[in-house]
């Protein structure tokens, strides 16, 4: 059984007031809450386990490194990669797919090399590769979702060229809550002989990843939407496109030998680690992989769709409401208008006076804002601990806003 109040009870913010109204935390696409574990982790690590990592020959820094270390191991396992050698930590999704841009995309492209992207990426999988369109003259394909909201494999697979060298998509947009059919298009790709990069900073986190099952040779997270701290994230690279990687940052760490004349390299994945990395960070984001395991992304899944149901449901109610984008399996992710040019800010602000927080703005998704004709949406986004009643508590404060603004 998933014990929603068990787990509402594991994060201590959510019993908190704002506005002088109980808190209904809708802002989970931005960033997620944390669970009391995740707190406990990094307190104890600090007031207890510190050192630098990789440094060796003192107790606390061996610790502080099997500690850390044993956080790759719960990566590739929540991924179910083959190896924890086939992750790299990163700050998060954006230093992930800038990585790859980087030390695997820009060494072998040249000027009409073709990467293809669906009109629903968040910037942080859109300017890493206007990098390589202003530097190196790489064309940017893109392929638009249908009416729905869906995006169709087969269009991705139709935009394929001789020239084309990467797919880039994201497994769930962050605005429509759009889950895209990955395994399909990494499928089709691969019989084209063409890398399929998943950005799954938003997929991971409302269903169970399996990386192998999927195919993709890259797939990034970030710790901050898994319920885990900010500053920290992983990236599953296939082995052989990790060995077709020069490295990214240079530094400490990722080498093995430096001389005035010369410089060797760290065996992957360390090879792409420059640096002190965020140590404790990642040591939160294993007792949030844990945390989330243990309740089993399978429940959390089934959880969010009852949620998205129950809103969609309530939604059709409404006729002064747009939801952006109606896909059948969308994860529990709304973007909403309201008739009556209601400012999405405004709408915020008035959800906000009411103790719901929700995001309002173009949501790092410029293109697909473009493509809907819209300039901002209100969006709420559900997780883990969201309940039937914030349901209703956002409908109450929308059909507020609809007096008050409409
Ligand atoms: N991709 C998607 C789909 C996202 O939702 C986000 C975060 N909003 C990112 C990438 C970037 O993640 P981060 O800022 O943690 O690097």
């Amino acid at each position: 059984m998933y014990d929603i109040e068990k787990i509402r009870s594991d994060f201590p913010i959510l019993s908190r007031e704002v506005n002088g109204k109980p808190l209904v935390y809708l802002d989970n696409g931005a960033s997620a809450q944390k669970p009391q574990v995740v707190i406990d982790t990094i307190a104890n690590a600090y007031s207890h386990e510190y050192s630098n990592v990789h440094r060796g020959l003192h107790y606390l820094s061996n610790l502080a490194t099997d500690k850390y270390e044993a956080v790759r191991g719960k990566v590739a396992q929540f991924l179910n990669a083959l190896s924890e050698d086939h992750i790299v930590f990163t700050s998060g999704t954006t230093e992930a797919i800038n990585m790859v841009s980087y030390a695997w995309a820009a060494p072998r492209m040249e000027a009409g090399d073709e990467i293809i992207l669906s009109i629903m990426e968040h910037h942080a999988n859109i300017v890493p590769w206007h990098f390589l369109r202003e530097r190196l003259g790489v064309k940017l394909v893109w392929v638009e979702t249908d009416e729905t909201g869906d995006l169709d494999p087969q269009a991705v697979l139709d935009a394929i060229t001789p020239r084309t060298k990467l797919i880039a998509v994201t497994q769930v947009s962050n605005v429509l809550g759009t889950v895209v059919d990955v395994k399909a298009i990494t499928k089709g790709a691969h019989e084209k002989g063409v890398p399929v990069l998943v950005d799954g900073s938003q997929g991971a986190v409302h269903a169970p990843v399996d990386v192998q099952d999927i195919g993709c040779d890259f797939y990034a997270i970030t710790g901050h939407k898994l319920y885990g701290p900010s500053g920290c994230g992983a990236i599953y690279i296939r082995p052989e496109r990790m060995a077709e990687m020069r490295p990214f940052l240079g530094g400490g760490d990722m080498i093995r030998e430096v001389s005035r004349d010369c410089v060797s390299y760290n065996d992957p994945p360390m090879k792409f680690e420059a640096g002190t990395p965020a140590i404790v960070p990642i040591i939160g984001f294993g007792a949030a992989l844990d945390y989330l395991m243990d309740i089993g992304m399978d429940n959390i899944a089934a959880h969010e769709a009852k949620l998205r149901d129950y809103a969609n449901l309530k939604f059709d109610g409404l006729n002064w409401l747009t939801i952006q984008g109606n896909s059948a399996s969308k994860a529990a992710i709304f973007s909403m208008t309201l008739a009556g040019a209601a400012h999405a800010h405004d709408v915020s602000t008035v959800l906000d006076k009411k103790g719901v927080a929700v995001r309002a703005g173009h949501h790092c998704a410029q293109p697909l804002m473009a493509f809907l004709g819209v300039t901002a949406t209100a969006r709420a986004s559900f997780g883990m601990y969201n309940t039937v009643e914030e349901v209703d508590a956002l409908i109450d404060a929308l059909e507020l806003c609809h007096d008050l603004l409409g």
